[in-house]
């Protein structure tokens, strides 16, 4: 646990979160700021700063629970399809130092124009303005 950080402080429950996936290493949240409907992040309840920095011994059992939350979200009929993220460190869009996947369902004709790869989201809310 890092006291700073905002994912360590939901697990906590020291921030509200609407959850919407638990098992014993892992939670998975809707986002606040979300690229389409029921987009979803899935993270480890133990702190690691990035993808690379997590031991690829949590990667099945990370897996797994993406793969649970997607096919959850199919079953549900709320996405036809996913884009599924790690931005890596601060200079590729990273802005939460926690590692997490970010599932982003999709759907023919959804219009969401994502803004989150390659850290372009402030770049591209500017260029908007
Ligand atoms: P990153 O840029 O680190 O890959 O993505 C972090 C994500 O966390 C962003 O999409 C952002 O909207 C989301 N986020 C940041 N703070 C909070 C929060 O307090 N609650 C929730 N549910 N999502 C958050
Ligand atoms: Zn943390």
């Amino acid at each position: 646990m890092e006291d700073d950080c905002i994912f360590c402080k939901i697990i906590k429950g020291e921030i509200p979160a609407e959850k919407v996936y638990e098992d014993d290493n892992f939670i998975g949240i809707l986002d606040i700021n979300p690229e389409s409907e029921g987009h979803t992040l899935i993270f480890p309840k133990k702190h690691f700063e990035s993808f690379l920095d997590m031991p690829s011994s949590l990667g099945s059992e990370f897996v797994d629970a993406i793969k649970k939350v997607s096919l959850g979200l199919v079953r549900e009929g709320k996405a036809k399809g996913f884009n599924i993220v790690f931005n890596v460190y601060k200079v590729a869009g990273q802005e939460v130092p926690h590692v997490h996947a970010h599932i982003i369902p999709r759907k023919s004709d959804d219009g969401c124009k994502l803004k989150l790869v390659g850290g372009l989201r402030d770049k591209k809310m500017r260029s908007l303005k």
